[in-house]
């Protein structure tokens, strides 16, 4: 136990000008797309988007109408299924009702007339933590359970890539949570290369080293959780992980490294490094910020919010609370629903429904984005 289990390198999964076409209907555009090796990467996207058609093209189960998919050295693009050194996982695990966990975990093997199943299985039912259910049908253990000995059955056969379509979807939302974590740990553990299907940002941001996220069948942006979350390249990405609080403001001047925009109360300040869209003087551009990064501040209070912060005016349209925090809807003329998250630890009680207040924020966390854009 504890003991790191690492596979022979597959090497990455490299597509190459791989798309898919049913008719006139293109559901997945020519994408390229390096899956590094041993990494846990997630694509994230809503329904209909094209993820589950890529991932199903990198398994063999749908021919792709152009491109190729390449495993290291070798071209798999014509590889059946089974000849692949790839397994799936799906949403619905497709457990055997009457065998027991073990003869589940087992099938592959035995299947390949492996003679001495016993140390293996027993080995991977440790690393899935079910041991103790050893000898359980599937009906008698709980999702998350069914869900971890469909991963070992998976894995038993020693893939160099274990792709997941939406493995966790049918899952309540804290066993959910709890699964995601246990995903990661196995991943970390066995050392290959996980590619997991979701639409669900929080899960793709809490397990996977690099995320891509599609979008009508195209990949929008491809990065860490943390670079797509502070660094945004469309509005889509900033929209569809977490709320992005677009402003629209017009490019002033430039000065050391900034852009300075017209907006807010005066002017807002956007690091050039942060701004995807061309900004030239008179354009305008759409400046973003994350609700947690802005501190909420009673309108009386104002004189005291130091200088070089960017600033906005408002007036609280609405507020809930969230538990660790408390959100705040703010009507103002630049955005109308400008969402900011206050921890209720400094929570301020003049802070209610009608109080004028004063957003403000530090420039370095502000994210600038192409108004021209759908
Ligand atoms: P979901 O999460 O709903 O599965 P997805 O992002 O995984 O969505 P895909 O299943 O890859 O999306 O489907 C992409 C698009 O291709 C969809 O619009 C879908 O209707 C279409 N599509 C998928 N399979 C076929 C098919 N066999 N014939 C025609 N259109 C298809």
């Amino acid at each position: 136990t504890g003991k790191k289990r690492t596979a022979e390198g597959g090497g990455d999964v490299r597509l190459s000008g791989i798309g898919k076409t049913y008719g006139s209907f293109t559901a997945v555009h020519p994408l390229d797309l390096t899956v590094p090796e041993g990494s846990f990467f997630a694509l994230l996207g809503a329904s209909g988007c094209g993820k589950t058609t890529t991932l199903r093209m990198i398994a063999g189960l749908e021919e792709p109408s152009c491109g190729s998919v390449w495993l290291g050295d070798h071209d798999v693009t014509n590889l059946p299924p089974y000849k692949r050194p790839v397994n799936t996982v799906f949403q619905s695990y497709a457990l055997f009702p009457h065998l027991d966990i073990f003869e589940n975990v087992a099938f592959g093997l035995r299947r390949r007339g492996v003679k001495s199943v016993k140390k293996q299985v027993e080995d991977m039912l440790e690393l899935v933590q079910l041991g103790e259910q050893a000898r359980k049908k599937p009906h008698q253990l709980s999702g998350g359970q069914q869900q971890r000995v469909a991963v070992a059955r998976a894995l038993i056969n020693h893939p160099k890539v274990l792709l997941l379509d939406e493995p966790l979807g049918a899952l309540d939302l804290k066993l959910r949570r709890q699964m995601q974590l246990e995903l990661k740990r196995i991943q970390t553990e066995v050392g290959i290369t996980f590619i997991h299907v979701t639409h669900d940002q929080e899960e793709a941001m809490t397990m996977a080293d690099t995320v891509a996220v599609m979008n009508g069948g195209r990949v929008e942006q491809l990065g860490s959780p943390t670079d797509l979350y502070e660094n945004p390249r469309t509005t889509f990405v900033a929209n569809f992980l977490g709320t992005s609080n677009l402003i629209e403001a017009e490019v002033d001047s430039k000065s050391g490294g900034d852009i300075v925009l017209k907006g807010g109360d005066g002017k807002l300040v956007l690091p050039e490094a942060r701004c995807s869209a061309p900004a030239t003087t008179g354009g305008k551009v759409l400046v973003g910020v994350r609700p947690e990064k802005i501190t909420l501040t009673h309108a009386d209070d104002a004189g005291e919010i130091p200088v070089g912060r960017n600033r906005i005016t408002g007036k609280i349209a609405a507020t809930s609370f969230i538990g660790v925090s408390t959100q705040y809807v703010i009507d103002s003329s630049v955005c109308p629903e400008f969402e900011v998250y206050v921890q209720n630890i400094d929570r301020d009680t003049r802070l209610v429904p009608g109080a004028d207040v004063v957003l403000h924020w530090n420039p370095a966390h502000t994210f600038g984005l192409d108004a021209a854009q759908d």
